[in-house]
This record gives C-alpha cells, sequence and structure tokens, in this order.
C-alpha cells in the first residue's frame, strides 16, 4: 500500500484526514486538486457516491446542495475541512 502524503503550504499543517461516514477512503477515492466540482470546476472538496456515478463537488456547490445529497448518495467522501478558514481583510492591527 502506497503511502498518501500531502504537502501543505510552508508553516502550516494539515487537519487529519477526513473519514467518510461508511469507512476508510480508498487511495482512488480521496481528492486532489486534479480533482474539479462538476458544477463549476473549482476545486473538489466532496466527493458524492450514487448509485450509477460519482459527482465531485467544490465547498459552495456541496453546502448548497448538502441535504439533497446526503439523502440520496450511497456514500460521501467529505474533505471540507482542508479549505482554510476566509482570511479578515482591513487595515486593522489584531495585536496591541
Ligand atoms: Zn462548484
Amino acid at each position: 500500500m502506497t503511502t498518501i502524503a500531502a504537502t501543505p503550504p510552508a508553516g502550516r499543517t494539515l487537519p487529519p484526514a477526513p473519514v467518510p461516514a461508511n469507512g476508510t477512503p480508498t487511495e482512488a477515492q480521496i481528492l486532489d486538486s486534479a480533482d474539479r466540482c462538476d458544477q463549476c470546476s473549482a476545486r473538489a472538496y466532496v466527493r458524492a457516491t450514487f448509485a450509477s456515478s460519482d459527482l465531485l463537488f467544490c465547498g459552495h456547490h456541496f453546502t448548497k446542495a448538502e441535504q439533497r445529497i446526503r439523502s440520496t448518495a450511497k456514500a460521501v467522501l467529505d474533505e471540507r475541512s482542508y479549505i482554510l478558514p476566509a482570511r479578515t481583510t482591513g487595515t486593522g492591527a489584531t495585536s496591541a
């Protein structure tokens, strides 16, 4: 078995790999930057497996249809925990 190593940006660490509700993802199921949302072609963070095929979603499009997808998909691999929190903008300093 090959170990999959993700390389986080300098100074950052990746959160633990997400585990789908129905088991451990195989290497083929884990999403990377080459996987694109079927709706908008942004990077995919969710793979929904249906009876006949898989669909990939970015965080935005999965969140938009999450209830419907979870109620109809056989399995959902949700890697949205890899999405970094939005950076705050503005000129205010955060330290005193
Ligand atoms: Zn999308």
